[in-house]
C-alpha cells in the first residue's frame, strides 16, 4: 500500500525522482528491523514527544514521501501540540511545494470528520482546522546551506527552536543542529548522517512512528530527559545484526 501511494503521488508529479530510491533504502532497513517499532524506537518516540511539548516554537518539516506516507498522522500531532507544518524540499520546485500543500490541506479537511484521539481534551475540529500549513513563503533561510536548499519560511523553520523532520538529508540536519535547534528525526537508517547527528533519532518507518507519536504527544506528562542518542542507534544496529544471524 505504501508503494502504491508513492507510485500514485509520483505520477501526479509530487515526488522528486530520487523518492523511490529513498523508499527502497528505507524498506531494506525495515526488513532487517522486522517491520515493527522496537522498544528503543518507542523510547525515542516518547522523548521526541516530550521535546515537542516542551518546545517554545516547535515545527514539523515534511518532504514528499513524508506527506504521502504519514501526512495525516503528522497533522494529528500538529493539532495536538498546536504547531505548524512546513513543506520543505531538498529538490525544491514551486509546483511540488504547491501540490504537497494542497494534498496536506485535503488530508486536514478529511480529518475534521473524525473523532478526537483518545486522551485529547479540547475541540478537535478546531485544533485540526487551525494547523497552519507553511512552505510556500520563501522569506527565510537556513544558514550554512547554499542555493535553493537553504530556503525556508521565516516564521516556520527559521524561527523554530525544535524541528521534527522525518527523512531529512545529512547536510540540512547538520545545518539545523549548527543553528542550535533541537532536531528530532525519523529515519530507518541508523547509519545515515542525519541519524547520527540528530538530537533524537527514531529508527522506525515514518508512518508507524508518526501514528505512535500522536498518542505519545497527547499522553506525555513529562519534560525532556537526559538522552543518549548513540544508544538507540546501537540498539537498532543490534536488532539488524540479530536478523542476519537468524539466517
Ligand atoms: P544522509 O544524507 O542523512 O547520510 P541519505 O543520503 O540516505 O542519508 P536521504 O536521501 O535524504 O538521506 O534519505 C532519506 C532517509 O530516509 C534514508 O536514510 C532512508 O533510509 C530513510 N527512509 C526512506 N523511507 C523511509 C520511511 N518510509 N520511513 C523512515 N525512513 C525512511
Amino acid at each position: 500500500m505504501a508503494r502504491k501511494k508513492l507510485v500514485d503521488a509520483a505520477s501526479k508529479g509530487l515526488l522528486a525522482e530520487s523518492a523511490m530510491i529513498a523508499q527502497g533504502r528505507g524498506e531494506a532497513y525495515d526488513y532487517l528491523l522486522g517491520e515493527r517499532t522496537s522498544e528503543s524506537a518507542l523510547l525515542a518516540i516518547r522523548e521526541a514527544a516530550a521535546r515537542l511539548r516542551a518546545a517554545a516554537r516547535p515545527i514539523i518539516s515534511v518532504n514528499g514521501n513524508t506527506v504521502v506516507l504519514a501526512g495525516e498522522s503528522l497533522i494529528r500531532v500538529a493539532a495536538a501540540i498546536r504547531c505548524p507544518i512546513e513543506v520543505n524540499l531538498y529538490y525544491r520546485s514551486p509546483e511540488r511545494i504547491a501540490g504537497l500543500l494542497s494534498l496536506l490541506s485535503e488530508q486536514r479537511e478529511g480529518l475534521k470528520g473524525e473523532g478526537a484521539p483518545i486522551g485529547f481534551s479540547g475541540n478537535w475540529l478546531n485544533a485540526v482546522g487551525s494547523v497552519r500549513l507553511m512552505g510556500a513563503e520563501e522569506d527565510g533561510r537556513i544558514e550554512g546551506l547554499e542555493g535553493s536548499r537553504s530556503i525556508c519560511s521565516a516564521e516556520g523553520i527559521e524561527s523554530a527552536d525544535t524541528v521534527l523532520v522525518p527523512l531529512e538529508d545529512g547536510d540540512r540536519c547538520e545545518a539545523l543542529i549548527a543553528l542550535g535547534k533541537e532536531v528530532l528525526v525519523i529515519d530507518l537508517n541508523p547509519l545515515s548522517r542525519t541519524s547520527m547527528m540528530a538530537s533524537v533519532t527514531v529508527v522506525d518507518e515514518v508512518a508507524r512512528a508518526s501514528e505512535a507519536l500522536v498518542g505519545e504527544v497527547i499522553a506525555c506528562q513529562r519534560g525532556p530527559s537526559q538522552w543518549d542518542n548513540q544508544r538507540v542507534l546501537r540498539d537498532a544496529l543490534d536488532i539488524m545484526a540479530g536478523a542476519l544471524e537468524r539466517i
